[in-house]
Formats: structure tokens, sequence, C-alpha cells
């Protein structure tokens, strides 16, 4: 635990299943107060509510679409109306179509270029107006991915999107880190999440992916959440622009693992 954690106030979107629920459940463990937000799955947010309050925490669920300035409005109205501030923000959601990049509908990259890169943008936006206006030392966390650095085909929209959260990750740490704002981004390998659920139950998909890894398994939810905690907090005071690859080492060239090449 992260003692000067307890009673901060968080923003964790995408937080009905995966990493974002991780984090939310995480971060009740804190002691912290989370707003965890869903898109469409209720049942999903009101469970890891239910969590972070079992866990010491305090929870409010609330529904808000990432990619609209509406959404991220109604976000930060909940931190400040149910918990009276903002100290943490979490741009968790996220999203990916498998398609081959000449097949690739112009709707399919634009849905997934809205989530997981303008959604950041205006999570980014939204947190960061409010700790300028309050004078806050606050805390961003972007969820990135591997795929920020490792090409991955017919995932091109996914690739560019986390792509360019690295960038403006980078961008705005620098921009902000003259007032004690700091923005980090994590970047996760293969973690058993809902996103991968079809994937996994494949054998052999599960398998070859296990192969990726040089650590050879599978991450789990909570490896990743343990970043955020540890970014959140003031544990890690003078970092900030960075990607934590929480990824059991798949950005390390594993094809080269056997002394080959
Ligand atoms: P997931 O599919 O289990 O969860 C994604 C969450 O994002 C869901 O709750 C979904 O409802 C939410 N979401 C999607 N669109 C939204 C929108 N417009 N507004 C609000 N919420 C929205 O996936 P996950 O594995 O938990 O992924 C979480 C993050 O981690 C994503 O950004 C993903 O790209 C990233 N990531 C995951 C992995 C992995 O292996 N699981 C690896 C690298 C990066």
């Amino acid at each position: 635990m992260y003692k000067d954690l307890e009673n901060k106030v968080a923003v964790v979107t995408g937080g009905s299943k995966g990493i974002g629920t991780a984090i939310s459940e995480r971060f009740g463990k804190e002691h912290m107060s989370v707003v965890v937000n869903y898109h469409s799955d209720e049942d999903g947010a009101k469970k890891a509510a239910e969590i972070v309050e079992k866990n010491g925490g305090k929870a409010v669920t609330i529904q808000a679409n990432v990619s609209t300035e509406e959404g991220n409005q109604a976000l930060i109205d909940a931190a400040v109306d149910n918990f009276g501030d903002l100290d943490v923000w979490v741009n968790n959601a996220g999203m990916e179509i498998k398609s081959p990049t000449h097949e690739l509908s112009l709707d399919d990259w634009q849905k997934v270029i809205s989530v997981d890169q303008t959604g950041v943008f205006l999570g980014c936006k939204t947190a960061i107006a409010y700790f300028e206006k309050h004078n806050k030392q606050g805390n961003i966390i972007n969820m990135s991915s591997v795929h920020e650095q490792i090409p991955w085909p017919t995932f091109a929209s996914y690739t560019t999107a986390k792509g360019g959260v690295k960038m403006f990750t980078k961008t705005i740490a620098m921009e902000y880190a003259k007032d004690g704002i700091r923005v980090n981004g994590i970047g996760p390998g293969a973690i058993n999440t809902p996103i991968n659920a079809k994937k996994f139950a494949d054998k052999e998909q599960y398998d070859q992916t296990v192969s990726m890894v040089p650590m050879n398994r599978i991450g789990k939810p909570e490896e990743v959440a343990a970043g955020a905690a540890w970014l959140a907090s003031s544990e890690s005071s003078y970092v900030t622009g960075i990607t934590l690859f929480i990824d059991g080492g798949m950005t390390l060239y594993p094809a080269f693992k056997d002394g080959q090449g």
C-alpha cells in the first residue's frame, strides 16, 4: 500500500472489465475514492465498485463515452460532485478491430482512433484543465500497449493510436512538468482480459502468444494495476513521460532469446 494515495480521488475509464476493473479494485485497496466509468456494461462497473468498497475505498459508477467532450465532462463532474476533488486520472478505455488494412473501413479506423487516441487526448485535457485551475500537482496514466513499439499487422488503427498515445504522453509530460503534473503511460503485453478472451480460448493461439513472452506466461490484470498504483503514488515522484512496460519481456525482441541471429 502507498500511504499517500489514501483518500485521493481517481477517475478510471473503461472500469467495467479487464485492466480497468483491476486498477479500480487496486485503488480501493489504497483506500482511494474511485469514479468507475463504463460504456455499456453497467453490471460490470457496479461489481467493480462493490469490490472497491469492500477493499476499503469509495466508488461511484458512471456511464460515459470517453471519445466525447460531454463524456469526459461527466467524469470530472462525478469526481467533484461525489468526492470533492480529482487527483489521479487513468485513461484506460480501449478497443481494437482486426482487419487487413486495405479492407479496413474508414468507419472502423475512426472508431478505434476515437477511443484509443482521441479519448486519451480528451481525458488528459479535462484532467489537466482541472489541475491547472486548482493549482494541483495531479497525476495522469495513459494505457498504451507494447504495440506503441511493436508493429502488429492487421491492427494498424490500434498500433497507430497507441504510437500516438506514446508521443502525446511524452509531449504533455514535458508541457506540464513545470506545474508538477506527472503524465506516464503503461504498456501492457498480453494480459488475460475480455479483449483477449476469444484468442486465449483457442489453445493454439494461446500457446503462440505465450511463446512470444520471455517469461513464458500471460500477464494478470492485477500486475498492470500494481504499476498503475506505483505511478499514481509519490513513490514514483521523479518519473514523468515514460511508458512502463508490464509485458513479461515481450518488448525485448524474444526471437533472439536463445542467442540466435
Ligand atoms: P477490455 O476490452 O477488457 O476493456 C476495455 C474497456 O474499455 C471496457 O470496459 C470497454 O467498455 C471500455 N471502452 C471501450 N470503448 C469505450 C468508450 N468509448 N468509452 C468508455 N469506455 C470504453 O480490455 P482490457 O484488456 O482491459 O484493455 C484496457 C486497456 O489496456 C486498453 O486501452 C487496451 O488497449 C490496453 N491493453 C490491453 C492489453 C491486453 O492484453 N489485455 C495489452 C495492451 C494494452
